[in-house]
């Protein structure tokens, strides 16, 4: 995963929103990331510091969320959350198995000031 990719593209939509309410400084930005799209907390974080540099989101805060996958079984319909550990419906042990999110990115909201 590319994540200074994922970082411009953020800082894009951001942006644009902000100019859309009026412009101003961004000082705080919370994302949804989920768990199975491979991104990196930590290296987007650094990506979103490094892409935002001399603009009006210099120095801003970052939260990043991690949302879960959600499996579900195609023979029980039980439901659980979806990991490495656990690709077997916990129920019937069935492997015929639906997930669903976990690979998007989303933003969420951002401060204006
Ligand atoms: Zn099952």
């Amino acid at each position: 995963v590319h994540e200074f990719g994922i970082a411009q593209e953020v800082m894009k939509i951001v942006h644009e929103r902000a100019q859309s309410h009026g412009g101003g400084r961004v000082t705080a930005l919370r994302l949804s990331v989920g768990e199975m799209s491979g991104v990196e907390p930590e290296a987007l974080r650094f990506a979103l510091e490094v892409c935002s540099r001399e603009t009006s989101a210099e120095g801003m805060s970052v939260e990043i969320n991690k949302t879960p996958a959600r499996a579900q079984c195609a023979d029980c319909r039980a439901e659980w959350h979806f990991g490495p550990d656990s690709v077997e419906c916990p129920k019937c042990g069935g492997t015929k198995i639906a997930i669903q999110g976990g690979d998007d990115l989303r933003v969420d909201s951002f401060d204006l000031e």
